[in-house]
């Protein structure tokens, strides 16, 4: 074959397979998006495991009609101008990649009105066709339905999961949006059943308490420290209520859901002789870091995280967790060791 550039519907294919690997990432995408949007409401439903349907409306600020096909396409966003920006983004998305990548491989039916705007809009796009813009009348805010992912990649879709297991993902998702974003109100609806709802109210223990139950919402000794460039606020697990996997263990770094193996090694380390070996601790923890010495742009699903100090922050959170478990907080580290 002579070498040719390929189209930009094949460029987003390919692209999409980075960012979109099955409906949690679809959840993920667009929730964030909401969060972004400064929703304070945020609902998700999905049906047959989200691959056949996945709704998500938020009473955020909307998209401009004028707008709407240009935040289809790739590298579109309104969150950064720059390289420069990079290194103090505060919204969730900044890549631009999410919307291009979903109508690649889905259809999408959206609907969006600003609070500006005397009506709202319909668009729908699929396989990345625009098909159709209608003004109807909506309330502020933003739903999005993506029907069928992967319908025009066979091989993509054979890939996925049963829907039961697909459902799992897009839960334990959700409860993580959760957990990262206290002060706004999920509500996530599987094949019809109310699943989860948090109140919105700003408090962690309340998501604590609707997530995991009561015996572990009542387990919990409270982490607060801080130095310049890095704070940690919010919960573990007091030694009993550790388990044999790590499904436990959920961290948010400047309100995001993310692994760090630092952070994992430095909690783990922290609880070494409070719990058996092979057990892990629950925690719902809050890190602020200074966007200086942080990397954000490793990876387009930004799961893991770069520090330009890593040995500062392992033993920062190392002596936050092995204060709060021994209950001497405000007692220094040189004293603790003895
Ligand atoms: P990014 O989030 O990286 O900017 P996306 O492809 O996810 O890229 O979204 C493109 C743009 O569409 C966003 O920058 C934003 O302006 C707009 N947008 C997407 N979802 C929403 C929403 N729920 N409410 C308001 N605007 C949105
Ligand atoms: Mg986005």
């Amino acid at each position: 074959m002579p070498i040719q550039i390929l189209d930009q519907n094949t460029i987003n294919k390919i692209a999409a397979g980075e960012v979109i690997e099955r409906p949690a990432s679809v959840v993920k995408e667009l929730a964030e998006n909401a969060i972004d949007a400064m929703a304070t409401a945020v609902t998700i439903e999905i049906k047959d495991g989200g691959i056949s349907f996945i709704r998500i409306t938020d009473n955020g600020c909307g998209i401009d009609k004028g707008e709407i096909p240009m935040a289809f396409l790739r590298h579109s966003t309104s969150k950064i101008k720059s390289v420069e920006d990079l290194m103090c983004v505060r919204s969730l998305g900044f890549r631009g990649e999410a919307l291009s990548s979903i109508a690649a491989v889905a259809q999408i039916e959206l609907i969006t009105k600003t609070k500006e705007a005397f009506t709202g809009v319909r668009y729908v796009i699929e396989g990345g066709k625009e098909q159709n813009m209608e003004d109807i009348g909506a309330p502020d805010g933003t739903t999005f339905i993506v029907r069928n992912l992967f319908y025009n990649t066979p091989v993509r879709r054979k890939f996925l999961k049963t829907a039961t297991t697909e459902a799992g993902y897009v839960s334990a998702l959700v409860e993580h949006l959760a957990f990262s974003h206290p002060e706004v109100s999920f509500r996530f609806i599987n094949n019809g059943q109310n699943k989860l709802y948090t109140s919105g109210n700003g408090s962690l223990k309340d998501i604590i308490y609707h997530v995991n139950g009561r015996d572990i919402a009542t387990n919990l000794l409270e982490v607060s420290a801080k130095t310049q460039d890095i704070q940690i606020s919010g919960f573990i697990g007091k030694p009993m209520i550790s388990r044999g996997n790590r499904t436990y263990e959920n961290y948010f770094i400047n309100g995001r859901y993310i692994k760090s193996n630092i952070i994992t090694r430095a909690i783990e380390e922290g609880y070494k002789g409070y719990i058996m070996q092979h057990q892990y601790p629950f925690t719902a923890l809050h890190f602020t870091i200074e966007q200086s010495i942080i990397d954000v742009n490793v990876h387009p699903t930004k799961m893991e995280l770069r520090f330009s100090q890593n040995e500062f922050v392992y033993d920062f959170v190392l002596n936050a967790i092995r204060n709060t478990l021994s209950g001497r907080e405000l007692v220094p580290e040189v004293r603790l060791s003895r």
